[in-house]
């Protein structure tokens, strides 16, 4: 059995059996763009007579060791690579060069595609099985993509990513790899959006667009990260979880993952959530700022070095809503901040992340400085990327070697 219970709309909480087959409130959704975002909601009473800490604790670190509470039945065949289950580093370090007590790095470049979005992919490619899907569609400027395209691979299912023409190339490279079909649109996020959605419905495809807008599911498996963070923290969880931002979904969906544990006894207390911005491209980090809601923020030409998170408006109240409730933060890093923090992380801690990663480290950085975050309160940065996915970006700036000849002469040289 599945112990999901339905939909609920996070705007005006209306439920929604799965057999609506809707994937906006109806109430809600004629108030525009965002409105009326669909959050998958489950039996807890029920997973709670399976699930336990011991239960839990006893199980092979995986995504899919949290299956009570995902939006699959069980008879269906997980498509998997082995996600999830990402080491927490203790930045020993990196502490002590801060001046903080203790700071954990969620690691989530060891994913199978080196990034985050493997959590989703495998949980929106399962249900696309179960859905009879034949073959899928997204738009994607990288992970997702990259994500999407393996997953399809492995499942045996034709993969079309439609890109915005600032994608970075390494990251097609990759897509390409896993033989997904490409397309580059002129045009802008939105429009290109609109042409998957147009596409889908005349071509059949299934659409697993990254966006809880379109698909209530596809939070569901970053929703895992908090369920990890709080077991390898013993049940205790930190006083601030600090993640990149650029929809603000998978923000919103780490923090449901707080508050279901919460819910089913597994935790006591609740971390509050920062999201992290790069500057010129903080719709979030602004609205958080002046008090305005989602829809009031719109930048017209985005622009961080941060490439994964290069967006001019958040699609919903999910992410700020998550923010109030948490009582967290949003922040905007610069260009400069985030790449002097992705050098700091790999010199330290032996772990390099694309700039949008390390947007969490110059946010934590910064809000240190601002006594925001104490030194003595515990920290999870979440870094979701690999920093071999952005290469072009590290070899602007990078220590070139030295060049010399064969013989301890040239050596020595140099040394001096
Ligand atoms: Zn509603």
């Amino acid at each position: 059995m599945s112990f999901i219970k339905g939909l609920r709309c996070i705007d005006c909480d209306t439920e929604y059996r799965l057999e609506d087959s809707i994937t906006v409130c109806s109430k809600c959704s004629s108030k525009g763009l965002g409105f009326g975002i669909l959050d998958p909601v489950y039996d807890y009473e029920e997973i709670g007579k399976i699930l336990s800490t011991d239960v839990l604790e006893s199980r092979i670190p995986s995504l899919w060791k949290y299956r009570e509470l995902m939006p699959i039945s069980d008879k269906a065949s997980l498509v998997t690579l082995g996600e999830g289950g990402t080491p927490l580093v203790r930045g020993t370090n990196l502490s002590r060069k801060l001046g903080m007590e203790e700071l954990y790095i969620k690691n989530e470049t060891l994913n199978p595609t080196f990034s985050f979005k493997d959590r989703v992919f495998s949980v929106i490619i399962t249900r696309a099985l179960e859905n009879g899907a034949d073959a899928v569609a997204a738009v994607s400027d990288g992970n997702a993509g990259c994500s999407a395209a393996a997953y399809s691979a492995t499942a045996g299912i034709k993969c079309r990513i439609f890109t915005p023409s600032f994608a970075v190339v390494s990251k097609l490279i990759q897509m390409s790899m896993y033989d997904a079909e490409i397309y580059s649109v002129r045009g802008t996020l939105i429009d290109t959006g609109m042409l998957v959605i147009e596409a889908c419905e005349k071509y059949g495809w299934y659409n697993i667009t990254t966006a809880k807008l379109l698909n209530p599911f596809q939070t569901e498996g970053h929703k895992t990260l908090a369920y990890e963070i709080s077991e390898q923290l013993n049940w205790e969880p930190p006083d601030w979880v600090i993640t990149p931002v650029a929809s603000g979904d998978s923000l919103g969906a780490i923090w449901k993952g707080f508050k279901e544990f919460h819910t089913m006894g597994f935790i006591k207390k609740l971390p509050r959530m920062v999201g992290v911005q790069g500057e010129g491209a903080a719709p979030l980090a602004i609205a958080f700022e002046e008090g305005k809601e989602f829809f009031e923020v719109e930048l017209p030409g985005p622009k961080t070095i941060a490439d994964a998170l290069c967006i001019g408006m958040v699609p919903g109240s999910w992410p700020s809503a998550s923010l109030r409730e948490s009582n967290g933060y949003a922040v905007a890093v610069s260009d400069t901040e985030i790449l002097d923090a992705q050098r700091l992380l790999a010199s330290s801690e032996g772990i390099f992340v694309e700039p949008s990663s390390a947007s969490t480290l110059a946010g934590l950085m910064k809000l240190l400085g601002q006594g925001v975050i104490a030194s003595d309160e515990t920290v999870v940065c979440i870094v979701t990327g690999s920093g071999l996915k952005v290469l072009d970006i590290a070899e602007r700036h990078y220590r070139k070697p030295v060049s010399i000849g064969a013989n301890l002469e040239d050596l020595e040289k140099v040394l001096q």
